[in-house]
């Protein structure tokens, strides 16, 4: 399984230069690339590179390798268009100039035992320290194919591509059952959950203060907001981060599977109030979700995906479903036999049991309203 580590580079002043001189140039290689391959109408690496890449190389006093990564850049971001196309592409495709560009292996190696990587330049290799979290630095021992340059907030970053094998799965004696909400983040069939009080004081912050900038309308406001956001961003992906680190730990440490929601299609079934559904279907969801799927795979932990039909309304302990037995957002009382929870722990007991019958007999089984 292929997974992204993030490192940030850590170089001299010089090598900054260098660094940003040779991010720019790429980028301004990709431009003319573009409308070389624009006006010729030529999407396709190979023949794009036969009309580019001397020319290239001598403008922009570019690599090889880097001549290379910046014409397949520009193949790439035609490739969707070119071929859907019935006529010629009507537009051309421009590049920032701090834009990610790609560094193969052959433009990159690391020294994991001194945190130290060298890096290919418009003057040769360079030699830097980088910074990485302790998670990203095990994943790095599996570093293999390109990595992303780019640059954010002042600093240099790789995004490294990272082939972790999978390990075969645990044998499992339980499932937990995860639901995921707006209230509770996360809660487990276990009881343990995971509120979101915390990143929605953050939300509700931000949302203030961008309330604020955009009625500024400056640029500097502007150039507030967009920062605002992505540290908004980062913070969220953090919170996601550590709640399926835990539920995963949880998982392994019991030795059972976890079950999740099949949510294809979520977004049609409006379980959500209209105010609550840009952020529900935004990254609550999706990226919790696949960050246990992902961390789980990793960890050898079974993950079994179960029908969402009637999981918030079916009472866990007699199976009557009736979409009443749900009161309030967070409070379930079944109208059959009384049994009352709270709803999110009701629920996640259900994708349990549904993932529990699907590890039983191998295949997918949902409830069934009678
Ligand atoms: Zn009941």
């Amino acid at each position: 399984m292929v997974v992204v580590a993030q490192i940030k580079l850590v170089p001299d002043r010089e090598q900054f230069g260098l660094l940003m001189e040779t991010l720019t140039a790429m980028n301004l290689a990709c431009n003319q690339i573009s409308a070389v391959a624009f006006d010729n109408q030529c999407f396709n690496r190979i023949r794009l590179h036969k009309l580019t890449y001397y020319a290239i190389r001598e403008d922009f006093g570019l690599k090889s390798q880097m001549t290379i990564r910046a014409i397949g850049k520009v193949a790439d971001a035609y490739k969707v268009k070119a071929k859907k196309a019935t006529g010629p592409i009507d537009t051309q495709r421009t590049f920032r100039l701090k834009g990610a560009v790609a560094f193969d292996c052959r433009m990159i190696s690391f020294d994991l035992s001194s945190d130290s990587l060298s890096i290919l330049t418009l003057e040769g290799r360079q030699i830097m320290k980088f910074e990485v979290g302790d998670n990203a630095r095990n994943l790095l021992a599996f570093q293999k194919g390109e990595s992303d340059l780019f640059f954010r907030n002042g600093h240099f970053f790789l995004n490294v591509s990272c082939d972790i094998p999978e390990p075969e799965l645990i044998d499992h004696e339980n499932v937990i059952g995860v639901d995921l909400g707006i209230n509770q983040l996360a809660t487990l069939s276990t009881g343990e959950s995971f509120d979101g009080q915390q990143t929605e004081k953050v939300h509700k912050k931000n949302q203030a203060k961008r309330a604020g900038l955009q009625k500024k309308k400056t640029r500097s406001a502007k150039r507030k907001l967009k920062k605002n956001s992505g540290k908004e961003k980062r913070f969220k992906r953090d919170e996601n981060h550590k709640i399926s680190k835990r539920i995963v730990d949880e998982a392994k440490r019991t030795g059972s599977a976890i079950a999740l929601e099949d949510l294809t299609g979520i977004r049609r079934r409006q379980r959500v109030r209209k105010s609550q559904r840009s952020r529900f279907s935004g990254w609550a969801f999706h990226q919790l979700r696949q960050f246990i799927i992902y961390k789980a795979k990793l960890a050898g932990v079974p993950v079994f995906l179960v029908p969402p039909a009637y999981t918030s309304q079916r009472c866990h302990k007699c199976g009557h479903i009736e979409k009443a037995n749900r009161k309030t957002q967070s409070e379930f009382v079944c109208c059959s036999c009384g049994h009352g929870d709270h709803a999110d722990k009701n629920a996640a007991l259900n994708i349990a049991e549904l993932g529990c019958s699907q590890s039983a007999h191998g295949r997918v089984v949902g409830f069934i309203r009678q």
